[in-house]
């Protein structure tokens, strides 16, 4: 199911409701851990449908990915050519750099794609669900900092979040009129 919209120029943000494992798109965001070692929530999803494909790439990248990075690996069996797999903050009360470091996973991931010439790419509510970021205060920040990078020159023509829930969709379709 569709929601609100916001474009800057040709571009455009748009909120969607459904499961990113089934969201046709160039690219999709995953909601990893810093270990890349796969786990629930988006991110079991993610390897479960795209097929081990993925968490072999993964376990390549020695180091995993520190919390605010992400990492690109290809999408196995999902109808995606890329997964970028960031690592979001676990909220621990907000005094920690919570909103830098969601942001900057945001950045990264929107930065790789672009460095790859992706046009559209779907994302997660990185954060919102077993890391415990409150929704009210993620979705500000996921949504301005993918407007802030739409707004500049880019491969990006479509971002789309695929939001997995009513509450997350109607806590992010708010924060995008308070951007428009
Ligand atoms: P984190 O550990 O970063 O909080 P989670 O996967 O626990 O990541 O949750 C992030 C968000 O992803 C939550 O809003 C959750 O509802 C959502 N989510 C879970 N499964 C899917 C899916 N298949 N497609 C899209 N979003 C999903």
């Amino acid at each position: 199911m569709s929601g609100p919209s916001w474009r800057a120029g040709q571009r455009e943000l748009d909120l969607v409701l459904g499961d990113i494992t089934r969201f046709a798109a160039e690219a999709i965001g995953n909601a990893a851990n810093a270990r890349l070692a796969g786990g629930g929530g988006v991110d079991g999803a993610i390897h479960r449908v795209g097929g081990p494909a993925i968490m072999e790439e993964c376990r390549r990248i020695r180091g995993g990915c520190p919390t605010g990075q992400a990492v690109v690996t290809t999408a196995g069996n999902l109808p995606a050519r890329y997964v970028i797999h960031a690592v979001g903050p676990v909220w621990r009360g907000g005094e920690a750099g919570e909103a830098g470091l969601l942001a900057s996973a945001y950045e990264n991931t929107l930065g790789l794609a672009a460095a790859r010439g992706v046009r559209t790419l779907a994302l997660p509510s990185i954060s919102t669900g077993v890391y415990g970021y409150p929704l009210e205060l993620a979705a500000p920040i996921a949504l301005g900092t993918v407007a802030d990078f739409l707004r500049q020159d880019s491969s990006l023509e479509r971002v789309t979040f695929v939001l997995f829930n009513a509450e997350t969709m109607a806590v992010y379709a708010k924060a995008l009129e308070a951007l428009t």
